[in-house]
This record gives C-alpha cells, structure tokens and sequence, in this order.
C-alpha cells in the first residue's frame, strides 16, 4: 500500500517534533510537507529547529524545506497534523480545510467547535461522525488539552458503567507543556508554579463534551460538576494528576474500579489501527506508583497509568493518574485520531 502523504504544521515546535519523531516509521503516513512561521520558512528542518528529542532528526526529514504560506503544500498532501500555535492556528487550519485538507489539530482553537469532533477515542471513538456535519471537504478533528487527556479517559471509562455527578482533579504538569523555550530556567528550577493560562477552564469544559453524547449530529454534554487546580512542576515530561470522583448513586466498591480500569479493553483494538493498544490503562497496587520518570513511557507513552484507587472521604474514591503529555497528551493521540478517520473516510 502505497503510504499517505501527510504534512506537520509547526514543525519546529514542541509538539511538532514529536509529531516527526512518531510519525518516522510509521506504516500508513508520510511526510511531505513542513510548516512554521515566517521566521523558519525557507530554511532546511534541521538548520531551523532546535531539536530536542532522544532519537535523531530522520533522515527524510533533515533536509525538508519549511514553508509558512499553506499554498505552498503539495496537491497530494492529504492530512494535515497541527501543533501550531493558539495564536495562528484557527486561520491557517481554516484555510487547509478549505484547500480540502484534513486537519487532525492540537491546538485549542477548534475544539469547542459544534461540529468539531474532541476525541480521546478509547471513550467518545463514535464522535468521528460528527466531520459529517462539516461543509469543508477538509475534516478538521481534534484531541484534548494535555492536561484534560488522561483524568477524562479514566473518568470516562468509569462513568459509563457508573454515572459521575462531580470531579475534582489537581495536576502537576511538565514543563514540555508549555513549549520550547516555554519557561525560563530561573522561573522553574527549585519551583512550582501554581496556575498555567487557560488550563484549568480547558479541564472543566472539555471533558463534558467528550463525555457527551452523540444525538442527532450534535453532542449532548455531561452534567458534570469539574473543579481542578493546575501546577506546573520542574518536569521534563509527563503529567501527574490526582483524581476525585463523586457518583451519582451508590458507588462501585474500590475493588470493581481496580477491576473495571485494569480490564478495559480499547474499542478501537479491533480496528487495527497502528496506534493503538488493547489495554491502554495500566493499574497499580503499590502505594508509590504510578510516578513521573518511570512511568510516562508506558506502551511507549500512549499508555495511561492509575495507582492509589482508594476511598475519599468527601467524594466517593479518589487516585493517581499519569499520562505522557506530548505523546499521548498530544501528538501521540493526535496520530491515533487520525488513524481512525482514515478507517471512518476510507482514505
Ligand atoms: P511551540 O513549541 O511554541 O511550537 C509552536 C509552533 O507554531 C512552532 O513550530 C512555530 O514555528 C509555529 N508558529 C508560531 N507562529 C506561527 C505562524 N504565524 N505561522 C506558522 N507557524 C507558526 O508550542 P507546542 O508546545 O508545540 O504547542 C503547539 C500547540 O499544541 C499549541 O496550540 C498547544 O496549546 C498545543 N498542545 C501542546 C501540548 C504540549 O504538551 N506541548 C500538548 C497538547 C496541546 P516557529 O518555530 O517558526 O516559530
């Protein structure tokens, strides 16, 4: 099968290079066409990135030439993957749709959107119908905010068998986060900081629609009570969050969690898409994991771990989750949605 071509826009950045990095060897996609800002274009990928990855810039990537004017990709670039700024994306994914290209984005700015799927697809896969009700022949599909990713996809496995009246979740969050060069060293080192821009609001709206139901071409949103907290910590990558949860009647026993997490079996597996994993939810019984360093790597950060499943004296149980923000949190997932609207449009 003859690979489809696809194009990173904000190549340069944090997300982008992740993008590059997974998308190497990856067995449906390949790259054809770079994007960045005005300050990359016409340069060589790698005289214009910093690269910050543990593996080398590939090979076909190196001398790939960045451009910054979306006219300028080629005709058979298919699918676009986004980690483009907040500041710039809307207009430049509009413009790619309307050029008839798929948009699988990171960024914020079309999440909210009526008709804009926001999917974390081992929970809310079936929102894919909703590029249907797109007029562009470009479909433009999204994943979460980083932060939002990994306490949804657990609280969204539990809440279909047992409804969830209220969260409450408190994250310590990477630095990788907030992009290269993000925060100054002399900000971080010996720090934490106690808000980061937009996160919390993102983590109180987001999950509602993808807990939402799909009706009638529009997703009706979970009644959810959402507070969360968001820290940010001298991490390089990987986002630690501890979890509440209250449910709406009598609340499964800490056990039939355990049981319920630990046996979730993802309903894209039979799909065969690359991406994805039959278990993605790791659980642990000891009381010092899942932690940061060694756990962010979990099914080579796509996977999601949980620990600490206790009793909460105010909600009903509460735990430890961990995910690998720019892989699962990002680029990771944005590869895996795109997987499956390849299987969905039949490209
Ligand atoms: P970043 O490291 O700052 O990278 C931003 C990218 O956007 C760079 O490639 C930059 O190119 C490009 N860019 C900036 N202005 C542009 C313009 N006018 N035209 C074209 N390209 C432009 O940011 P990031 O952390 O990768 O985040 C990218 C997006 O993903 C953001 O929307 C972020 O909220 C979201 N996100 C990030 C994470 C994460 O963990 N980092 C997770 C989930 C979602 P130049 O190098 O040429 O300036």
């Amino acid at each position: 099968m003859e690979k489809i071509k696809v194009g990173v826009l904000g190549a340069t950045g944090a997300v982008g290079q992740r993008f590059i990095q997974l998308l190497e060897n990856h067995p449906w996609f390949e790259i054809n066409f770079l994007l960045a800002s005005e300050k990359s274009a016409n340069k060589l990928y790698k005289d214009a990135t910093n690269w910050k990855l543990n593996t080398p810039i590939p090979e076909n990537i190196k001398n790939l030439m960045i451009y910054s004017n979306p006219l300028d990709a080629p005709k058979n670039t298919k699918i676009m993957f986004s980690g483009l700024d907040n500041s710039i994306a809307l207009e430049i994914e509009q413009k790619f749709a309307s050029m008839g290209k798929h948009i699988v984005s990171n960024s914020k700015n079309h999440r909210m959107f009526e008709r804009v799927p926001l999917l974390i697809p081992e929970v809310n896969h079936e929102h894919i119908k909703l590029i249907y009700t797109q007029s562009e022949k470009g479909k433009i599909i999204t994943n979460p905010n980083c932060s939002t990713t990994f306490f949804t996809l657990i609280a969204g496995v539990l809440n279909k068998k047992w409804p969830i009246e209220s969260i409450f979740v408190v994250t310590i969050q990477a630095i990788s986060g907030a992009g290269y060069p993000g925060l100054s060293s002399y900000d971080i080192l010996d720090n934490v900081i106690p808000h980061i821009e937009g996160e919390e609001e993102k983590m109180e709206t987001e999950p509602l629609k993808i807990m939402g139901k799909l009706k009638n071409n529009r997703i009706d949103y979970a009644s959810i009570k959402i507070s969360s907290s968001a820290n940010r910590v001298a991490v390089i990558d990987g986002h630690l969050e501890t979890l509440s949860i209250k449910f709406s009647s009598t609340p499964p026993s800490i056990d039939e969690v355990k049981t319920e997490l630990n046996n979730f079996i993802s309903p894209l597996y039979n799909l065969n898409l690359p991406s994805a994993h039959k278990n993605p939810i790791q659980v642990f019984e000891v009381n010092d994991r899942p932690q940061t360093r060694i756990d962010r790597d979990f099914l080579n950060g796509m996977g999601t771990s949980v620990g600490r499943i206790r009793k909460d004296s105010i909600f009903d149980i509460k735990m430890t989750v961990l995910g690998h923000n720019t892989i699962k949190g990002a680029a990771g997932g944005a590869i895996l949605n795109a997987e499956l609207l390849v299987k969905e449009l039949n490209i």
